[in-house]
C-alpha cells in the first residue's frame, strides 16, 4: 500500500533487464513492476528469463510490455504545445492546482490511444491513482484521478483548451485537434 503523498510521476524504462543486465531487444516482450520506496516510485524492467525468480515479490503493479527501439528524435522544428507535452510539463511542476488538468490530459492521450491504463491504484488516504504507460516509450505516467463530476469536467476541458492554444503561435481553433473529452459532459 502507497503511503505517501506523491500525485504525479514519470518513470522511463529500461534500455536492459534490470536483474541480468541483458539489454532488451526490438519486440522483445519484457515485464514492467512498480513499487514505492524512499525516492518515491521504483520502476524495474525484468526479462523473461529472469521473472520467474521474482514473480513471487510483492509489487505495486506489475504489467507486460512489448520493448521498441526508440524511435530517432523529431527535428527540433518549433513544436507548439501539444496534450503530450503539457502533460509532461505540469507533471513536473508538480502544482497541486492542476491537478484536474494533468488527469484530463492524460486522459485525452487515453483516448487517442497514446497511453495505456495498465492499473488503478488506491492509496491508504483514499486518493486514486491511474497507472498509465506511454506506447511510443513504455513510460510509466502516474496520474492522480481527481474523480471529477461531470459539472467539474466541461470548465477543466475549457482550461485545457485555453492552455493548449495559449502557449504558442497556434492562431486559431485548437479545440479542432484536440477532441472534446467527453462529450456527454456538454449539456
Ligand atoms: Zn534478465
Amino acid at each position: 500500500m502507497i503511503n505517501q503523498k506523491q500525485d504525479w510521476d514519470v518513470r522511463t524504462r529500461s534500455e536492459a533487464c534490470v536483474k541480468c543486465t541483458k539489454p532488451f531487444s526490438d519486440q522483445e516482450e519484457f515485464l514492467s513492476r512498480l513499487f514505492f520506496g524512499e525516492e518515491g516510485y521504483q520502476r524495474e524492467d525484468i526479462c523473461r528469463a529472469c521473472w520467474e525468480a521474482v514473480s513471487a515479490e510483492p509489487a505495486l503493479s506489475i504489467w507486460q510490455s512489448v520493448f521498441r527501439l526508440p524511435p530517432p528524435p523529431p527535428p527540433e522544428t518549433l513544436r507548439k504545445e501539444t496534450a503530450e507535452s503539457l502533460l509532461r510539463k505540469l507533471i513536473e511542476e508538480d502544482n497541486a492546482a492542476h491537478a484536474n488538468t494533468i488527469y484530463i490530459l492524460a486522459v485525452m492521450l487515453e483516448r487517442r490511444r497514446l497511453l495505456v491504463e495498465r492499473d488503478v491504484l488506491v492509496r491508504e488516504d483514499g486518493v486514486k491513482l491511474r497507472v498509465y504507460e506511454y506506447r511510443k516509450t513504455n513510460e510509466t505516467f502516474v496520474i492522480r484521478d481527481p474523480e471529477l463530476k461531470l459539472a467539474e469536467l466541461e470548465h477543466v476541458q475549457e482550461e485545457v483548451v485555453l492552455m493548449l492554444g495559449g502557449g504558442g503561435e497556434q492562431p486559431a481553433s485548437p479545440a479542432q485537434e484536440e477532441p472534446q473529452v467527453d462529450a456527454n459532459a456538454r449539456e
